[in-house]
């Protein structure tokens, strides 16, 4: 997923931020300005906007840390990350591979929020450094500050909220830290992944139908404890929660086909001898004479056996009625050097990778010089769905 554009580099991880991101980014300095200027007013409107984007950029640097916290670990693991994320809800490290054991779940899981709660107590120790107890017997959280200089305002603020930020992550809900951590215990206990991805992800999805339910309860005006009441905040509750169940249900999807298709070689999916078309023959030809006789979606390319690219319906769909008749298939074909294909040997779970990652619908299948036939993403989807029940809703997900 390459989402976003990279704004630095790290530890050889690509830091990336989506757009998304940038309205967090507004809200909260928006948010923390209007705050500075009602608790410190003795600070100036400039002052306070310079504050409050100071603020955010550093709790953006706070997130980052916590996603390093885990990234690192994994890299000391030998498992490659590609790049960190921020966006709307936080950070996502881009770990490509699961951990090879329950420990190195456990020990990367939480090294996210260790990392937050350690900096964030620390940064509230510093800007607490000699101030009279009493100043913390605020009834209101913002309260606190009153009268602090910009220094300890900066330290206490993200101080909290780093803590707030370990504490939310260790909700019990998968994929978040906490559900990672549930699971490697889960997967100590059963020494079984699939079993303790299916456990994690049900308990992830029911905070987050506590979370949806909440928010809800908290747009019609009652009290949930901890979280208040009000509009935004419930809409604020249900959108995490949204996300959050859609995230628990597609990582144990995930998880699940990687476990089934992994090692089962691509032949065993692959249509042999599918129709092919030569490259000289116009568009016109191709719809009366190929795809009208056949139910297939896309014809490999053949001039005197050899492979010259892919044609399927959607090139077909973007020549206009009156070009069909002097247009070639060598002109609106995927030619050959930019064609993803795959041999019948690696694995099904690169196949529909490749697939998914390409949104396309099938890949070629060599072996070596040869066309040995075409695998199908529906024929991936049908092998899935034989194997388990569990299938039998999946076809959007993939
Ligand atoms: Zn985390």
């Amino acid at each position: 997923m390459d989402r976003g554009i990279q704004i630095a580099r790290l530890f050889g991880i690509k830091i990336r931020i989506d757009w998304s991101w940038l309205l967090i980014f507004l809200l909260i300095s928006w948010n923390l300005t209007s705050v500075f200027a009602q608790i410190q007013p003795d600070w100036s409107l400039v002052f306070s906007i310079v504050m409050g984007v100071s603020a955010s950029l550093l709790f953006f640097l706070s997130v980052l840390a916590h996603e390093l916290g885990h990234s690192l670990v994994a890299q000391s693991q030998g498992i490659p990350v590609d790049s960190i994320m921020l966006f709307l809800f936080g950070g996502i490290a881009n770990i490509r591979e699961e951990p090879k054991s329950p420990g190195a779940e456990f020990i990367m899981a939480v090294m996210g929020p260790v990392v937050s709660i350690l900096l964030g107590l620390a940064l509230i120790l510093l800007g607490g450094i000699g101030l009279e107890l009493d100043t913390f017997q605020a009834t209101q959280p913002m309260q606190i500050l009153e009268g602090l200089g910009p220094l300890r305002t900066l330290a206490m603020w993200l101080g909290s909220v780093n803590v707030l930020l370990g504490v939310f992550n260790m909700i019990p809900g998968f994929p978040l830290d906490g559900g990672r951590v549930l699971r490697s215990i889960f997967w100590a206990i059963t020494d079984n992944l699939r079993k303790a991805t299916r456990w994690a992800s049900f308990v992830g999805q029911g905070v987050a139908w506590v979370m949806i339910v909440s928010g809800i309860s908290m747009i019609f005006g009652i009290q949930i404890p901890f979280f208040g009441e009000g509009f935004i905040g419930g809409l604020w509750l249900i959108l995490i929660g949204w996300f959050l169940n859609n995230a628990a249900s597609r990582s144990y999807q995930q998880i699940i086909i990687r476990d089934v298709l992994e090692n089962v070689p691509v032949r065993k999916m692959t249509k042999q001898n599918p129709p092919t078309v030569p490259s000289n023959i116009t568009v016109d030809a191709l719809v009366e004479d190929y795809i009208m006789q056949t139910d297939d979606h896309a014809f490999p390319v053949m001039d005197d056996d050899r492979l010259v690219g892919i044609v399927c319906l959607d090139d077909v769909r973007k020549v206009k009625g009156p070009d069909r008749s002097t247009l070639y298939v060598s002109e609106i074909m995927t030619p050959r050097d930019e064609l993803k294909t795959i041999s019948p040997d690696d694995d099904a779970h690169n196949a529909l990778t490749t697939i998914s990652k390409n949104a396309i619908r099938q890949l070629i299948v060599m072996e070596g010089d040869q066309v040995f036939g075409m695998v199908r993403r529906r024929d991936i989807v049908r092998f899935l769905q034989l194997q388990s029940d569990d299938f039998m809703s999946i076809t959007g997900g993939l």
